[in-house]
């Protein structure tokens, strides 16, 4: 995850705040993050794992927050698992 730990620090401060509005939280999530959870789709939590799955060939490629990670119940294929073309 290309997120650098000063944009997150942001992220989170701005999710924390309460004169920002849900909206405008959101939006701050999807543009920093790329996107939201994949499973809980809320701004409250931050993607900051990306998960990648075999689905009849195709690698489909999703993002979680931390605790979703965790939930979710195939275990993703980490980058280290992938095969050396050399
Ligand atoms: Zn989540």
């Amino acid at each position: 995850m290309n997120i650098s730990s000063e944009s997150l620090t942001k992220l989170q401060s701005i999710i924390s705040s309460k004169k920002i509005t849900p909206w405008k939280k959101e939006q701050a999530v999807k543009h920093k993050a790329g996107g939201l959870c994949a499973r809980c789709g809320s701004y409250e939590c931050i993607p900051t794992q990306i998960a990648t799955y075999e689905v009849t060939g195709i690698t489909v490629l999703e993002k979680y927050c931390d605790e979703c990670l965790e939930l979710i119940p195939t275990p993703p294929i980490t980058k280290s698992n992938n095969r050396n073309p050399f």
